[in-house]
């Protein structure tokens, strides 16, 4: 399909129906999905880093924000159908999917995650939170951290560690998570923990 390219990143030309119906094809298939949010900050960081872009080579790259839709416009003469971000298309998703999910939360400072967990249930009360670990670990404990994911076998991991470290946690750790699903989401669990 018709992408953005740029900075060698690759952002296709979804809207929010398409990403989500791609994300829980993931759900079924038990084919590894990775999920990042592309705003006009993580371009310029994509730009100046092509490590930074690799990191997010093997990920579905969705457009967050009027800068990336202003460079499309630039670019390809074209506009995204709709802005795409985490903190609106995760509970999105949750409520779009009829089958019960397992979701295990990984970020934030220690408590939030517990506490965006308890109101998660509240509002969609037909998936489940298998575990959370809050996002102040060392490097050196990421493969615990990993293990401690895949104990709980979870279908979605929301990893919100900010950037560009959860990008980087993703691209080095998720080939060894057993999860189907894994979506970048920034502060989500601030926003969700209130
Ligand atoms: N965060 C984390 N571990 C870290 C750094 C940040 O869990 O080592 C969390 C932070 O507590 C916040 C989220 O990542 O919940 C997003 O952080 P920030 O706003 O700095 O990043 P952004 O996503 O806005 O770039």
């Amino acid at each position: 399909g018709p992408y953005l390219r740029i900075g060698g990143l690759e952002i296709p030309y979804v809207d929010r129906a398409r990403a989500i119906q791609t994300i829980q094809k993931s759900f079924e298939d038990r084919r590894q999905i990775r999920v990042a949010f592309c705003n006009a900050n993580t371009m310029l960081q994509a730009f100046e880093s092509r490590e930074y872009a690799r990191t997010l080579s093997r990920c579905l790259v969705l457009n967050d924000g009027v800068g990336v839709d202003i460079c499309s416009q630039l670019v390809n003469g074209r506009r995204f159908e709709q802005n795409l971000n985490g903190t609106d298309l995760t509970p999105a998703l949750l409520g779009a999917t009829r089958r019960e999910l397992r979701i295990f939360l990984l970020g934030a400072k220690p408590g939030v995650a517990e506490e965006a967990g308890r109101r998660l249930e509240e509002r969609f009360p037909r998936h489940r939170i298998v575990g959370v670990r809050d996002g102040y670990f060392a490097d050196h404990e990421a493969s615990e951290v990993v293990a401690e994911i895949n104990a709980a076998a979870p279908d979605l991991v929301l990893v919100a560690l900010g950037n560009p470290r959860q990008e980087t946690f993703v691209a080095e750790h998720a080939a060894a998570m057993d999860a189907p699903a894994i979506m970048m989401v920034g502060a989500l669990l601030d926003f969700i923990a209130g």
